[in-house]
């Protein structure tokens, strides 16, 4: 009988990005931003609010957004993440 494939090593998620340094995740793909780094918002006011807020790791999240929130203008705002 053939033996099983060894394991690639892949058991685990990569813990790097799960550290204290994370800000936010974006909110498209869920990548983490991390403190100090640039993102994008939206500039439609109702996708800034507190509660709501809306943050995008680059402006292709933030494009994958436009269909779901079905903006008749938008842009996307560059901003930087607090450093703590
Ligand atoms: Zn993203
Ligand atoms: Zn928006």
């Amino acid at each position: 009988m053939p033996a099983p494939p060894e394991s690639a090593g892949d058991g685990t998620e990569e813990s790097v990005e799960m550290s204290g340094n994370v800000w936010r995740p974006c909110s498209t793909c869920k990548k983490p931003i991390h403190h100090g780094t640039k993102y994008m918002v939206c500039s439609v006011s109702t996708c800034n609010r507190k509660r709501n807020s809306y943050v995008f790791c680059s402006v292709d999240c933030w494009d994958a957004h436009l269909p779901l929130a079905n903006h008749r203008q938008a842009w996307a705002v560059e901003e930087t993440a607090p450093t703590r």
